[in-house]
């Protein structure tokens, strides 16, 4: 099975220091529905896993969360794409879960949920949380300059084999030339 999972804020979506806390502060990327499409197109599923710590903090509530992914999903579909399954923490930092990156918790769910082995897994993300989680379970960390990416890059650190482009774009072009 090909499979991709994607982080979400500042990935697909604009990030914000102040949360995305409803879906009108949820704007895509330019290229990243395309993008993602093109992942569907080619026969790969398309996993979220998402740290949405603004729940556990009482920023917005799940149903907020619902609203804001149902505006993600709706936006897809009138590009031609989908996302086949969201996978989000709403804990807070210090609920210490076993599922806020950089804890691969999400991602071993993923691995549980679609019976597959993620390694090698394209995993995309902008900050080295993302990157983390993604190397704990042998997948391929893939960091976009997008959001915190930028920031990422020059704080260093990065897992070994990490790959970056500047978008989700771009880096969709590299999963689709390298499969
Ligand atoms: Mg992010
Ligand atoms: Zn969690």
């Amino acid at each position: 099975m090909k499979l991709v999972i994607l982080d979400r804020d500042g990935v697909i979506n604009y990030d914000s220091k102040q949360f995305i806390k409803s879906p009108a502060e949820w704007r895509p990327i330019p290229g990243s529905l395309e993008a993602i499409a093109r992942l569907n197109q080619a026969g790969y599923k398309v996993v979220l896993a998402t740290n949405q710590s603004g729940v556990g903090r009482g920023l917005f509530d799940m149903d907020t969360l619902n609203a804001i992914h149902d505006k993600m999903c709706r936006a897809l579909q009138s590009c031609g794409g989908r996302i086949d399954a969201i996978f989000y923490c709403p804990h807070s930092v210090d609920a210490h879960c076993a599922c806020r990156k950089p804890k691969p918790g999400m991602y071993e769910r993923i691995a549980d949920c679609f019976n597959v082995d993620l390694s090698g897994v394209p995993a995309v993300g902008d900050t080295l949380r993302d990157l983390l989680a993604a190397a704990a379970v042998g997948a391929q960390p893939l960091l976009v300059l997008t959001g915190l990416g930028a920031q990422t890059v020059e704080a260093g650190g990065l897992p070994d084999g990490t790959l970056v482009f500047p978008d989700l774009a771009a880096a969709t072009e590299h999963i689709l030339l390298s499969s």
